[in-house]
């Protein structure tokens, strides 16, 4: 989501400034913040510290930071990090040329608004840092699930969907470009609504709309709320083989006491019953997930739910984190903090291993079989190698031949790590 923010600032900053790869020559440094995790905020904080001497050393040089931090703390932080010419909220990128100008002379300012509306929908992104092949689009900002241990919806604001005909022209344009996969973002993209006088389109019909620009554009999409994954959708996945099969259906923990104290809405069995449904409709689905080990009053058998219902889905793929108490949320305060470090750290460990485990077992399951890459790059191992992803966004690695980048090649797996498709 921050990758797709910075293409934003960096459209709206065009006029005014061109990007250089190197932190030397710059006249203008903007940090891109997430306030998600303390680790997060930490790095940056870091990252600031050690800035400080090249701010010593080109006294023209403006700072500036972005994002959710910004609008987490606002003035605390620039009382704290002195380096700070100016900070943005997420809502108020397009008053970044003011808030510079101002620096510029010597004002140190903050605009951290959050916005009822703002979609930057008429904004074309720079997507300066992209492999020309895959892109983001963000159709949608904001979320209003306020689940307990979340600071999104305090640091992004509320719900709000983007102009299809704006989502769709630019997806349209990305394809012309050259670009062969778009990955549609939200926090929260199932609950995607369109409004008009004549009729509503809801997130199945935004996705059908863009598969149909070309069979050659693959779809994909993030993140999903197991509790608005609907059936019209997965049909409509199945329908077109454009929009692949792999669906982030983050469960975050499997016992329903925890599930209620987070405000996650669903229970197990309901989360399960929908995993049952994708793989009844997408045979071939590849699921992956968010954990959080550890949160507030979590007991071990909790832990244990947890890992059995892993095993029982089977993910690909997991992000997993261990709670970190964010102030202003309602677990903050509510609840007591009251899992250690220690466990949180080991119940952390087990939830990695058995990802691990499973991302191997499923990874062998597709030894000797043939499967289409999408070709994004040159393998780090290896310039031998080419790398890309399948439909179930797995990265396969595989002889380079005469493939160029942007190819659809079918590939032979013949051997895996847990990360790792390969063809030797
Ligand atoms: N909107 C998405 C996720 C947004 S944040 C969703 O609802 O699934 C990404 C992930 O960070 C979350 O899914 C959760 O697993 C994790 N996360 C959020 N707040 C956290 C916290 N306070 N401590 C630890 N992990 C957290
Ligand atoms: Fe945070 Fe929940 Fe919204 Fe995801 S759905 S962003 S976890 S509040």
């Amino acid at each position: 989501m921050n990758v797709a923010d910075s293409e934003v600032v960096a459209s709206i900053l065009s006029p005014y400034y061109f990007i250089t790869d190197s932190l030397y020559e710059a006249d203008l440094i903007l940090l891109n913040t997430c306030s998600v995790r303390d680790n997060a905020e930490q790095r940056i904080r870091k990252r600031l510290r050690e800035l400080v001497s090249l701010k010593k050393k080109n006294k023209n040089l403006l700072i500036g930071l972005l994002g959710c931090m910004a609008e987490r703390i606002k003035e605390q932080l620039l009382d704290e990090e002195k380096i700070l010419d100016f900070i943005a909220g997420p809502d108020a990128y397009r008053a970044l040329p003011e808030l510079i100008e101002k620096a510029s002379l010597g004002v140190v300012s903050f605009n951290v608004h959050l916005s009822e509306e703002e979609t930057y929908d008429d904004i074309d992104p720079v997507r300066y840092a992209s492999n020309g092949v895959s892109a983001f689009i963000s159709i949608m900002r904001g979320c209003n699930n306020f689940c307990s241990y979340c600071v999104v919806p305090y640091t992004r604001g509320r719900e709000r969907s983007r102009d299809p005909k704006t989502i769709l022209s630019e997806a349209q344009t990305l394809f012309e470009k050259g670009f062969r996969e778009v990955t549609l973002l939200g926090q929260n993209v199932n609950s995607y609504c369109w409004k008009t006088t004549e009729k509503n389109i809801d997130f199945a019909e935004l996705t059908e709309q863009i598969a149909l620009i070309s069979p050659l554009l693959r779809v994909r999409y993030a993140t999903s709320h197991p509790k608005d994954i609907s059936d019209k959708l997965l049909l409509n996945m199945a329908k077109y083989p454009n929009v692949c099969h792999y669906i982030h259906l983050p469960v975050q923990s499997g016992s329903n006491a925890v599930l209620k104290k987070m405000n996650r809405i669903y229970t197990r069995e309901y989360y399960l019953e929908r995993i049952r449904k994708i793989k009844e409709i997408l045979p071939h689905c590849a699921l992956s997930t968010d954990v959080i080990a550890g949160f507030c009053g979590e007991t071990e058998q909790d832990h244990q739910d947890t890992l059995a219902l892993m095993r029982e889905v089977g993910y690909e793929y997991a992000f997993m984190f261990k709670y970190s108490v964010r102030e202003g949320t309602i677990a903050a305060e509510k609840f007591e903090d009251d899992v250690s470090e220690e466990l949180k750290i080991k119940r952390l460990e087990e939830i990695i291993a058995l990802q691990q485990q499973l991302s191997l077992e499923s990874n062998k399951k597709d030894i000797g079989k043939t499967v289409t890459v999408l070709v994004e790059g040159v393998s780090k191992r290896s310039d031998k190698h080419l790398f890309g992803r399948n439909p179930q966004n797995k990265v396969c690695v595989f002889p380079k031949k005469n493939y160029k980048i942007g190819d659809y090649v079918e590939v032979k797996i013949l051997s895996c790590t847990a990360g790792t498709l390969i063809e030797q």
